[in-house]
């Protein structure tokens, strides 16, 4: 094994490896404070996973006021609003004009970029600004772990496979930013958690986050309805808290937006070995008794799939829905209906795998890390990203925890730096 490369100056320099958004902001940060830095990405190309987020419209973070955010990150809510006073969502859309792309607030208070700029007009940008700061990125080079007290041992897989170069670098600080479990495609697989818990470090166990919820519907459900969309639907977990929006029935269970919030407390409930109960409103916005009222309404001998299309406005699959839960459906009366139509339960039994989640809870333990998300265990080795023990819903919140860790972990290298 070579140690050390003839081509890094090598004691002067700041090693990234992970060129997801974490990384790339930290090695920023650094860069425009003066230090050399080399970016170390395993995959043929960076920001994979970022621009993936892209294809779903690419919602860079959220308008809302910095308490709400904050509690979005849910037992970490606290630290996360000492986080985004770093990096702030107003910080991110100033970065992003800087570099040419405009965002704009969406009605729900998403913040994305302007039509015109694709996801990877914004890549495209910001690694143009990395090498004009002098960053050096370098694709294809994989992080083995750590040699030494402050060493980090590479493998140069730029020629292939057979090609393999291993070596060892002396960087003056690290940052890892190495992504969580989804999407092991776009290059983050969790093949860092045995590293780091060789080293002492303490790993929450990866589970999926903002992830589909599996349910047994029957055969005929199944056939019938195949995938469709159930618009503005109350959704709460047990007796839990209610969100709004559109779901998607599907051959396995549910997707979407009002799901993938509810992820924390189907996890919990499953874990408890309690019934993960999914309560689905189908007319939220419509008080109990007028709903009643409604119900009360049918002529007897009425056809019920007509009568909760043509009146309730409901859709053609919600009476399929219906008997799929509550096979004598059509001998209810008007109240029970009107219960069922309010809370349909849908017994979840499962969540959908890591890799197809769109974001990854448990990772580093932030009892692992100092204020400055330093390693305790190894002084000089910082932590950023989705690798840390952090989940939030959809909406920005992911990126934007990925971008306000990123520059934060930055100025800890430059504190610590400072301090020595
Ligand atoms: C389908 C989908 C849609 C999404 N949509 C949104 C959205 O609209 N808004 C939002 O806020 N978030 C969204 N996200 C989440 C967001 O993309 C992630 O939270 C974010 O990319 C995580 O950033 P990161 O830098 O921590 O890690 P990653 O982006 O995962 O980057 C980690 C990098 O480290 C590299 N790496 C791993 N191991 C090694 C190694 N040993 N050596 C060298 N390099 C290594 C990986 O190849 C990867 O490039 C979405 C995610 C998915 C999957």
């Amino acid at each position: 094994m070579v140690v050390a490369d003839a081509f890094f100056d090598n004691s002067s320099f700041v090693a990234v490896v992970g060129g997801g958004p974490a990384g790339l902001l930290a090695a920023q940060r650094l860069a425009e404070a003066g230090r050399k830095v080399h970016v170390f990405e395993a995959q043929a190309t960076v920001g994979r996973k970022f621009l993936v987020a892209g294809h779903g419209g690419f919602n860079l973070s959220n308008a809302e006021e910095l308490a709400r955010f904050a509690s979005r990150y849910g037992a970490e809510a606290g630290r996360f609003a000492d986080l985004l006073s770093h990096f702030s969502p107003a910080e991110l859309r100033a970065w992003a004009a800087d570099l040419g792309i405009a965002t704009f607030v969406g009605t729900s208070g998403r913040i994305f970029p302007e039509a015109a700029h694709k996801p990877a007009d914004l890549l495209r940008a910001w690694l143009t600004r990395l090498r004009e700061l002098g960053v050096e990125l370098h694709t294809r080079h994989r992080w083995l772990g750590f040699a030494g007290p402050t060493g980090i041992r590479l493998v140069d897989e730029t020629d292939g496979p057979e090609a393999h170069r291993e070596f060892v670098l002396e960087p003056a600080a690290t940052v890892l930013a190495l992504g969580g479990a989804s999407w092991a495609k776009t290059g983050s697989n969790g093949a860092w958690v045995p590293i780091l818990q060789e080293l002492g470090v303490p790993v929450t166990a990866f589970a999926p986050a903002n992830c589909g919820a599996e349910v047994a519907w029957s055969p005929f459900f199944q056939a019938k309805i195949g995938r469709a969309p159930l618009k503005n639907i109350g959704l709460r977990v047990n007796d839990g808290p209610a969100v709004r929006g559109e779901i998607m029935l599907t051959e396995y269970g549910l997707e979407g937006t009002p799901v993938y919030a509810l992820t924390p407390q189907l996890r919990a409930a499953l874990a408890s070995g309690s019934p993960a109960v999914l309560h689905l409103n189908l007319k939220p916005d419509l008080p109990a008794p007028a709903l009643l009222a409604k119900l009360q309404q049918r002529r007897p001998g009425a056809s019920l799939p007509d009568f909760l299309r043509k009146s309730l406005n409901l859709a053609p699959q919600v009476p399929t829905l219906l008997r799929e839960v509550q096979p004598n459906v059509a001998a209810l009366d008007s109240a029970a209906l009107a219960a069922l139509l309010a809370a349909v339960p849908i017994v979840a039994t499962g969540l959908r795998p890591l890799d197809e989640a769109i974001s990854t809870a448990g990772g580093i333990a932030f009892a692992a890390l100092d204020e400055h998300l330093m390693l305790r265990q190894r002084p000089g080795t910082f932590v950023a990203g989705e690798m840390l023990d952090w989940e939030a819903p959809t909406g920005g919140y992911l990126l934007q925890g990925c971008f306000s860790t990123g520059a934060w972990a930055a100025k800890g290298v430059l504190a610590w730096q400072a301090a020595r």
